[in-house]
């Protein structure tokens, strides 16, 4: 960065302006395995503020990579080509709630659960429910089209998405999308911004859909002797039909962390799903009735039905702290977000699950495997030494060998946490068709490059093991 470029930034934004090496590294990593500088972090206020720092970015060619609270599993936020990293945490302000409308309007930087617990005051939620709730920003989540658990019955945050004010490229401020539920007219441009990861501009205001909060919850427990079992009662519960509010799996490598990590009391079985079922009190009674009857039908060894927040609320909190949990699992080991997103058709995530066990010991690596089964979303998790080489090599093989598996599946290699860099060679075979036309939207948006570069189909490696942040060597006395 120019000594020119650094004095207009620290005039306009003083002390949320810092190249001190401390801020560098903290704004260096994101929760994936990559690390990377950046040359300087800016912290906005407002949307004038960021529309000044990229006209001055755009004008010198320095590149930007905005981030939110920097939770993202696939290194998205982390500025792999240098330049300055813009937090937009301390745009956090819910500017307003209209039930009688059916939004909400807020700035990036707020907090997903600040969101609801506002919401539901109202009698209202934005029901996407990632595990990262308690941090993740709506930022962050519309640029990764974030979801979660209830993703079958309630959609992901592109779902939600009515309209956005953006800063492109250039600095200017454009508005996208209406403050109705529903338009025509054009282009729908803020859909664009789901899932463009900052590679197109910064969102600077979003306008969400909300929906009422339902009446009444219940969800049962479900063990299955076999994991098939689990993936057959899956597809049954689906075609029955019932759409339940969210179907979790967990194998029993993530049974063993939540029961280790926060004493969860879980069944020790080869695999659970935990079915939750919402709506108006009769319809979720007759519901999980039925839930229960298809599970047995399709061969589970104990099923434990509740409609008592406090039980059915320990399920989902075991199943929430498989990731913290993997952490504890083993002293010598780490987790690492490798393979960590892949999504299957329904039907098929038993095929999924048995095949990633297969990787997992042929390739000799503990692969950890959970998800939101009911819209064929998986996660795995490897449990590696990331000291000792011979680990990352056993474990990239079996992460080709997964996204082989999932594409042949007819399956996408991320269904929520976004490409950024842990993706990236496996969304290029998946989207190969694509990729021609989504450089066209890129090179037309973003001419000087400088909106997050290197990511997504920009990226230059072979390889996904690049650029790691093991081991974290940094010189505080720069
Ligand atoms: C324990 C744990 C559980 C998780 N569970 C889930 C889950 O269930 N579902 C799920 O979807 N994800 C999950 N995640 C991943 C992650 O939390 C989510 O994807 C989340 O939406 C990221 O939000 P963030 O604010 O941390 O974004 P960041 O990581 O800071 O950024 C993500 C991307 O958004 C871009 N960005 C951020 N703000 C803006 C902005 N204002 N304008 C333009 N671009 C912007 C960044 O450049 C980057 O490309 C989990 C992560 C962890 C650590």
């Amino acid at each position: 960065m120019s000594e020119e470029m650094f004095k207009e930034l620290q005039e306009l934004l003083g002390e949320n302006f810092t190249t001190s090496t401390a801020a560098r590294y903290a704004y260096s990593s994101d929760a994936s395995i990559y690390r990377a500088m950046p040359d300087a972090v800016a912290r906005p206020m407002n949307t004038e503020e960021v529309s000044k720092i990229v006209k001055l970015a755009n004008k010198y060619k320095v590149p930007i990579t905005p981030r939110g609270a920097g939770t993202g599993l696939c290194g998205a936020a982390v500025p792999i080509k240098g330049g300055i990293t813009l937090d937009m945490q301390a745009m956090n302000k819910i500017k307003s709630i209209t039930p009688e409308n059916l939004f909400c309007i807020v700035e990036p930087g707020v907090i997903y659960d600040h969101l609801n617990n506002e919401l539901k005051s109202a009698g209202y939620q934005f029901p996407g429910s990632p595990g990262s709730a308690e941090a993740a920003n709506i930022g962050g989540m519309v640029s990764l089209n974030a979801s979660g658990m209830r993703a079958i019955k309630y959609g992901a945050t592109r779902d939600y998405v009515l309209g956005l004010e953006v800063v492109l490229p250039t600095g200017e401020i454009m508005k996208v999308g209406t403050h109705t539920l529903k338009n025509s007219s054009g282009y729908q441009l803020e859909k664009l911004f789901v899932g463009s990861e900052g590679t197109l501009g910064i969102i600077t205001e979003v306008t969400l859909k909300i929906v009422a909060l339902p009446k009444a919850v219940a969800a049962a427990l479900v063990s299955f002797d076999k994991v098939e079992k689990a993936g057959q009662a899956i597809s049954n519960i689906i075609a029955h039909p019932i759409i339940p509010s969210s179907m979790e799996i967990m194998d029993n490598t993530c049974i063993t962390a939540a029961n280790r990590g926060i004493d969860a009391g879980l069944p020790d079985v080869p695999a659970i799903l935990i079915i939750e079922v919402d709506g108006p009190i009769e319809e979720v009674g007759r519901e999980i009735r039925q839930v229960e009857e298809v599970c047995k039908a399709s061969g589970a060894t104990e099923i434990i039905v509740s409609d008592d927040k406090a039980v059915y609320g320990l399920w989902h909190e075991a199943r929430k702290s498989v990731l913290p949990a993997l952490g504890g699992y083993s002293p010598e080991l780490k987790i690492v977000s490798l393979a960590d997103d892949m999504g299957v058709p329904i039907s098929r995530v038993a095929q999924a699950v048995i095949g990633f066990k297969e990787i997992s010991d042929r390739n000799k690596v503990i692969i950890a495997t959970y998800g939101h089964a009911s819209d064929g979303n998986l996660h795995t998790k490897f449990l590696i030494d990331p000291s000792k080489e011979d680990d990352w090599k056993r474990a990239e093989k079996a992460v080709e060998e997964i996204y082989d598996l999932v594409l042949s599946l007819d399956g996408t290699v991320t269904g929520e946490h976004g490409v950024g860099m842990a993706k990236a060679p496996y969304m290029k075979k998946e989207r190969a068709t694509a990729i021609k036309t989504m450089k066209a939207i890129k090179d037309a948006l973003d001419p000087n490059n400088i909106m997050n570069p290197g990511k997504m189909f920009e990226w230059e490696s072979e390889h996904i093991m690049f650029s790691l942040r093991y081991p974290a060597e940094v010189n505080f006395d720069e």
